[in-house]
Parts: C-alpha cells; structure tokens; sequence
C-alpha cells in the first residue's frame, strides 16, 4: 500500500495547520524526521491492536489518559513518572473491579501538537496568533514565540524519545511491580480523607493478592507491564514524516507512536487526516462529539477500516455530560447494526469545558463522572460493551478541575494551574475518578 504525498494531502485543505514563514526550514526539519529511527516498532501497534480487539469483543477495558498538551519542559524524570504511577494505580484499581485485562495507553510522548478554536489569541488589547502546542511556537505571549517553528517538530521526536525510553524503562525495570503499585493505593486510601471512602475495595484487591502469594503464583505480569503510547495525529508534516513502510510487512505504519488518533476538529471525511490515517496500519482512534451523526460514524469506520478488522478503530466520544444520553444511544444503535467492529470510549472531558469567572478553563469532577455514568448506562441498555476512558490527568497535585472529594473550588484554580491547554484531573482526582469506574463496572 503506498503513502500520499504531503502535498497531496495538504492539496486537500487540512484544518488546524501551522502556517509556517520559511518553506525551506519545514523542508529541512521533515527530511531530518524521515531519517530518523522508529519511536515504536510496528510490531508493538499489531500487539496493542490485538489489545483493542479483546475491548471490541468486551474481553478487555482501555484506560487512556495524560496530558491535553505535553510540553517540552515537562519532560523531566519526576513529571514522566508521577504519570505513570497514577495510570498504574488507575489500572490496578479498574483491572480488578473489571476481571478483564486494562489496556495501558498514555497520552504520552507525542502531545505536542493543539487544535484550536481560534487561531488568535488577545490579551489586554493585543492580539497574537493562538499556541498550538511546543511542537509549533511557544506558550509565551510574545510575538516572536508565537511565529511557528518547524525544528519544534525535530524536538518533538526528541522529547518524545526521552520520554518512551523513561517511560520503558519504568516498567519492565520494577516500578510497575503490582505489591508496589497496590502498595501506592493502599497509602492513598488510608493518608487522603478521600480515600478512606474506597478502602473497601482496596482490601479486597489486598486479599487477592495475598491469595495469589500464598499459593506460590509469582507470574511476569506481576512484575511488568505493557504500556502503550498514543496522541493527537494532527500536524501532517511530522506524521508523515514519521509513517514508514514495515520491512515485515511491507505496509505503512505511523511510528510516531503505538495509537494515534484523529480530533473531533479534523475528521472531516474527504481531508488530509482522515485519508492519511486511512493508510496507515496503527490501532487508530477518532473523537466524535455530539454533532456525529451516525452516517458520519459509518462513513468513516468504511474509510478507516474498510475490512471491518476489530482493533484497527476506537470511536472516543465526548458529548458532555448533558447530553450523551440522549445523543449517544443513536450512534451506538445504527454503528452496532451495521455490523461494524469498533471500540467505544468515553472521553469525559472534552465535553464538559467552561470557563471560570476567574477566567481559567476548568470542568467540574461531577460533570466527568456523570458522563462516563451515562456513557455506561447507554451501553448498558443496549447491550454494547463500554470499552474504556480517555481523561486528561497528571500525577501531580494541580488544581485545573473543579470538585472532587478534595472540594477545589473555582477559586482554588489559581493556586497550582500549570496546563498549558484543557485542564487535568490531579492526583486525587485521577484516583478517585478509577475507584468510581471501578464502582460502574462492577454493577
Ligand atoms: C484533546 O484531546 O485534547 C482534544 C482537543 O480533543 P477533541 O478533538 O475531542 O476536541
Ligand atoms: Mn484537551
């Protein structure tokens, strides 16, 4: 199967592009990319498509989650591992409550790249063009930082490099070990007051672990995990310098990261993102919020998986929380009906997003919880499996959302708002949002 090129694709109008001023430096970085060596192997996306295929059966949950946006600053030791703890206490908390594997994908080493709602920013009566994430310009409010930058795209590899190397070295090097992860869960049920609410559940976990070592069981899994990375697909240059043609297979992957996924913004069907990712072989995923009608969901599951292969296609949808029960039920119906072979996530995020009085861009605790509630009442009643969540978390104790059992109110938000786009669930939150899910998928 052969690439398009990338004139081509940007002949076709993409949305959300930089608009950069010297052709000959994009020219430069994209051929430094192509020679670049794979961040993930093509193997490891086969394997994690085997993961999502056992979500589409309802043999398995995904758990996404990381950042809106990474930056380049935050690639440090600490920052890549206080996310990767909290996804490991998530997973464990979800794996036992669920008795089916968690698929582990982080938004991770590789979200750089921000659509926006508005391509200029103004500030004080001056107006500059937006941030579109450190893998374009800057986050500074500076005409000079805000001029897109194609070497961000080369730094973008490089981050994403150092990040994936920690990141594997993490968990097959002991930190992922399940006593030490349970061992983190336990402390937090019994330090924050918002723990104690769960800790019947953590002693449960406790007890089937303490089984497990009395009969002697000791597997790898005990000791390691798979962890998988995904983002945005969304500046062409870099994606496509990054997609190469597998020499077992002779069939293009997307080596930029395990899973990519396409925006709600640039899903348009007869785009560039669309038919790129339509020639790549990488577990791939596409937000659908509430304007998706279900011939839109259908056209493009028949675009992005024309052979209809469970794992090759997640729908993530994020409607909000006021209005996925009443627009979900529909898509899910006619896509079921069709036959088509999909996974279904909930991003409860992305439709729960206003902004504080104080000006910060926030979402309620509630709101995320009653629309990952929703998100499984409907599949529930129609007897679909809901496959997993994509949240937008740190390991950190940031105060970007409001509510949760720590009570961060509108006013707290400026105390530790460190997001450079949507705000994050922190520490606690993250937590707490796994022992509620946790909770749902018991019932
Ligand atoms: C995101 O995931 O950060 C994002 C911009 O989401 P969406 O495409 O759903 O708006
Ligand atoms: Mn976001």
């Amino acid at each position: 199967m052969s690439i398009p090129d990338l004139a081509s694709l940007h002949a076709l109008g993409p949305a959300q592009q930089p608009t950069y001023p010297d052709q000959g430096a994009v020219d430069a970085a994209v051929a430094r990319l192509r020679t670049a060596p794979p961040l993930v192997f093509a193997g490891e996306c086969d394997d994690l498509k085997a993961k999502i295929a056992a979500v589409t059966r309802g043999e398995a949950f995904l758990l996404q989650g990381g950042d809106c946006a990474e930056t380049f600053a935050g690639v440090t030791a600490d920052n890549v591992r206080n996310k990767l703890r909290v996804l490991l206490q998530m997973a464990v908390v979800l794996t036992y409550a669920a008795s089916v594997p968690v698929v582990k994908v982080g938004r991770i080493a590789g979200q750089y790249a921000k659509p926006r709602s508005s391509d200029l920013e103004t500030r004080d009566g001056v107006t500059l063009p937006a941030y579109r994430g450190d893998a374009v310009n800057g986050f500074d409010f500076t005409e000079a930082a805000r001029i897109p930058d194609p070497q961000r795209l080369v730094d973008v590899y490089n981050s994403s490099a150092a990040t994936l190397n920690l990141v594997r070295a993490f968990v097959t090097g002991g930190y992922a070990d399940l006593r030490q992860v349970h061992t983190w869960n336990t402390d937090f049920v019994r330090e924050s007051p918002v723990g104690q609410r769960y800790e019947e559940m953590a002693s449960e976990i406790e007890r089937a672990l303490t089984f497990m070592q009395a009969i002697g069981a000791d597997p790898d899994e005990f000791h390691r995990v798979d962890f998988h990375s995904s983002h945005e697909a969304l500046v062409l240059e870099y994606e496509h310098a990054m997609t190469r043609v597998d020499s077992r297979t002779n069939t293009p992957y997307d080596v930029s990261g395990h899973f990519v996924w396409i925006g709600e913004r640039t899903r348009q069907l007869d785009n560039a993102h669309v038919e790129l990712l339509s020639h790549i072989k990488n577990p791939i995923g596409v937000k659908l919020g509430p304007t998706t009608t279900p011939d839109d969901a259908l056209a493009l599951a028949a675009k992005l998986n024309p052979h209809n292969e469970p794992g090759r296609l997640t729908f993530i949808t994020r409607f909000g929380a006021g209005k996925i029960r009443e627009g979900l039920p529909h898509l899910v119906e006619k896509v079921n009906a069709a036959g088509v072979e999909v996974a279904w996530v909930c991003d409860p995020m992305h439709g729960n997003t206003f902004e504080a009085s104080s000006g910060y861009k926030t979402r309620r605790f509630d709101d995320v919880i009653e629309e990952v509630q929703g998100f499984f009442d409907v599949h529930r009643a129609l007897g679909t499996w809901p496959g997993g969540v994509h949240v937008e978390l740190t390991g950190d104790d940031v105060t970007e959302c409001v509510g949760g059992g720590e009570e961060l109110l509108e006013a707290d938000l400026g105390g530790r708002y460190e997001s450079v786009c949507d705000p994050r669930l922190n520490r606690v939150q993250s937590l707490e949002l796994a022992f509620l899910v946790a909770e749902m998928l018991r019932k």
